[in-house]
């Protein structure tokens, strides 16, 4: 049986959410200690609990320590099976991360699934459901997974709420991906999601981003009306390259004005530009699992500790190389081998 220690490296949910996807693609049993140590409310939330639970579904496992504030879980996989099936979260967690964990399980069968999930689509410490559609999808389209995905509803933090609907179409091999340029800069388009909240505030965040990156649009072209059964706005920019699509997002909160919250996406944007590494930050730590199974390389930003420690995750369940070559201060590549 295979042990991870939760408060291992990032010591959040992902460790948790990558064993799981882990386990049911190897078929192997693990045992996980320290669940979510390293985050202020540690132990199974309703979020990692839907994804044990959605885990538990498709791939028929046994499981021990399957309640809400586990810090202790041991699960058992069976075959995985493509299906219908339906997850709720329950509150505002986040359904994406729900789905992050059972993709990669069903992508690699022989029948479409089908998914509903509610809970959590624009989440901030997680990908947004545009994220998801902009940027991690194409790439898992590179490798030949048609995943189609569509928004019945918007969920915000605190109502949640949202509803998606997912229709996986499988592959039996995974094709080989290699991202290495980071090609011409062809539009950034930026895109204010908004919910059940005064329409001058995506005005005002769309006048900061006008300004700050000196780039020209119409208003109207840039502001997503979502129906939510709770407010919501956030800050959505697209950097758009012959190479891939990157989004960046900034959540708004009560007392942060408006203008701050587009500041802090177009740092994130500039950023992206001028390090000139194709796959970012969040795109990289999410693309580890795909990668072990497509192989191929990726020239990204400096490796986060999400990326860091799913790697290693990852070394434990499956015996894989993965070279990481230091290419200059602020790029790094990975070549799956
Ligand atoms: P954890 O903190 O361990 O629950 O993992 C959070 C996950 O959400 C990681 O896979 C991150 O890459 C992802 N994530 C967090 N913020 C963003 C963001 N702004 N855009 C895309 N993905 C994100």
């Amino acid at each position: 049986m295979i042990k991870v220690d939760g408060s291992f490296g990032e010591g959040g949910g992902q460790i948790l959410r990558s064993s799981l996807t882990l386990a049911m693609m190897t078929n192997q049993a693990f045992e996980i200690i320290n669940i979510r140590a390293n985050r202020k409310k540690s132990g199974l939330l309703r979020q990692h609990l839907t994804a044990v639970k959605a885990a538990i579904k498709i791939s028929n496992a046994k499981v021990e320590g399957d309640f809400i504030g586990s810090t202790k879980l041991s699960f058992f996989p069976s075959k995985v099976e493509s299906g219908d099936y339906d997850f709720k979260v329950g509150s505002a967690g986040s359904c994406i991360l729900v789905l992050q964990t059972i993709l990669p399980a069903l992508m690699l069968l022989n029948k479409k699934s089908t998914l509903y999930l509610e809970g959590g689509t624009h989440n901030p410490m997680a990908p947004p459901f545009d994220f998801l559609k902009n940027s991690f999808l194409p790439v898992l389209k590179k490798m030949g997974v048609d995943v189609e995905m569509s928004l019945k509803r918007a969920g915000f933090y605190p109502a949640g709420g949202g509803q998606l609907c997912i229709i996986i179409n499988p592959i039996k091999c995974l094709s080989r991906v290699s991202i290495n340029e980071f090609g011409d800069l062809l539009k950034i388009k930026p895109k204010i999601i908004h919910s059940n909240l005064p329409f001058s505030i995506a005005s005002r965040e769309l006048s900061t981003i006008r300004k700050k990156l000196n780039i020209d649009f119409d208003d109207r072209d840039c502001i997503e009306q979502l129906d939510s059964i709770g407010p919501g706005n956030v800050v959505a920019i697209d950097v758009i390259t012959s190479t891939i699509t990157q989004s960046f997002y900034s959540f708004a909160f009560r007392g942060i004005k408006a203008e701050s919250i587009a500041q802090n996406c177009i740092n994130q944007v500039n950023n992206y530009i001028n390090i000139k590494a194709p796959i970012g930050e969040f795109l990289c730590d999410q693309l580890i699992i795909p990668m072990v199974y497509a192989k191929g390389s990726l020239l990204c930003s400096n490796l986060s500790m999400h990326t860091k420690t799913n790697i290693e995750i990852v070394k434990k369940f499956i015996d894989i190389e993965i070279e990481i070559k230091k290419i200059n201060d602020v790029q790094v590549q990975l070549i799956f081998i």
